[in-house]
């Protein structure tokens, strides 16, 4: 079997090497940054954990690879503005937007976009990072670091952001995983609840949409595509072509995990459309140090990724997974209590959309 080169080494990487194993696979995250080059042999196969990296002797050689998976899209997608671009020739709902040039007035943003407006850096931003509310009332102008470096998107009024992670092979098979609803909290994913329901007669538009995609592409592996729920309609507000944190639950509530998935797309393996067991929650454990009590928990899975700790860092996650709903309420009554306080309001949330299911 070809080797699977990862580019970017952080939890997904790693992630992905646990997933290789059943699948005999050799998996080999490397660090963009790492002195050494890897040693990349005819018919192995790169793949990434991260839609942008930083140029590197290691990212460029990479790069410049045959096997190297999906190569056009990355461009396409890293930069919100062709990311956006694609999205509305595709013809997919996505949030009204301008491009941010040099000389763009917050008075043309508002007679487009509306009162309040959302700048986003076309590159780099993620969890939150790389955004700046412009509000009509408080008359601000475009602030100049933002000329000619982002978008421009109206505020979504939305009820809720769910999100779809789906995989499509070589010959153009799809598989898609249920939708996730997913709570962020200052642009940070804190809680997942998967399957749901009351979002079930949603599914078949939301494939639709990424089937698409993923079909513009000829993509290969595992998408994810982040959507706002406006009544019935669907807003993609971003796509991530990798395995994603809405995902991790997978690991427990499916028969192949996002990253089983994507291993088997990207080395030609076969795909199958993920039976899901029981019922998903997935915690993401942020800014707090580890515990090993969390162990203790029945119906649960930790996983630690091993950095240093850091307000608002992303340090691991917990899945929790049961056929009975109680038994997964049983569960998080036990994490709440080892979790700091802030977490209350995460762990309500979790409970209300338990209850309506
Ligand atoms: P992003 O970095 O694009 O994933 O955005 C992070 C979070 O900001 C999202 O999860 C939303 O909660 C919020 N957000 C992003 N775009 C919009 C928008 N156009 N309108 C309202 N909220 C938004």
């Amino acid at each position: 079997m070809p080797t699977v080169w990862v580019l970017g080494a952080g939890q997904l990487g790693a992630m992905l090497k646990q997933a290789a194993y059943p699948l005999a696979l050799r998996v080999e995250p490397v660090e963009p940054e790492s002195e050494q080059l890897p040693a990349i042999k005819d018919g192995d196969i790169i793949t990434v954990e991260r839609e942008q990296w930083p140029d590197t002797a290691v990212t460029r050689h990479m790069s410049q690879q045959s096997g190297f998976m999906n190569a056009d899209i990355f461009g396409k997608i890293a930069d919100r503005f062709h990311q956006k671009t694609m999205l509305d020739t595709l013809g997919i709902n996505t949030a009204p937007w301008r491009s941010v040039e040099v000389d763009t007035q917050a008075k043309s943003l508002h007679a487009a976009l509306g009162p309040d407006v959302l700048l986003k850096r076309r590159e780099g931003g993620y969890d939150g990072k790389g955004q700046f509310w412009l509000y009509q009332d408080k008359g601000l102008d475009v602030p100049s670091d933002w000329l000619g470096t982002g978008i421009a998107e109206k505020k979504i009024p939305f009820n809720e952001e769910l999100s779809l992670v789906g995989a499509r092979d070589k010959d153009g098979n799809k598989v898609f995983y249920p939708l996730t609803l997913n709570l962020h909290r200052n642009g940070i994913l804190m809680a997942s609840v998967a399957p749901l329901a009351r979002v079930d007669h949603l599914q078949g538009k939301a494939e639709s949409m990424l089937g698409k995609i993923m079909d513009a592409a000829d993509y290969i592996g595992v998408m994810a595509m982040e959507c706002f729920r406006v009544g019935e309609e669907l807003i993609v507000n971003e796509l991530a072509p990798r395995v994603h944190n809405s995902g991790h639950w997978t690991q427990a509530g499916a028969c192949v995990s996002q990253f089983e998935m994507h291993l088997r797309a990207v080395s030609g393996l076969p795909i199958k459309a993920p039976e899901v067991r029981g019922q998903s929650v997935m915690i993401n454990v942020i800014g707090v140090e580890r515990e090993t009590n969390w162990l203790k928990i029945p119906s649960t899975q930790c996983y630690w990724y091993g950095k240093d700790v850091r307000p608002g860092r992303k340090l691991g996650h917990i899945n929790i997974n049961h056929p009975k709903k109680s038994a997964v309420q049983t569960a998080l009554n036990e994490l709440r209590n080892l979790l700091p306080e802030n977490y209350g309001d995460v762990f309500d949330w979790v409970k209300e959309e338990l209850s309506s299911l």
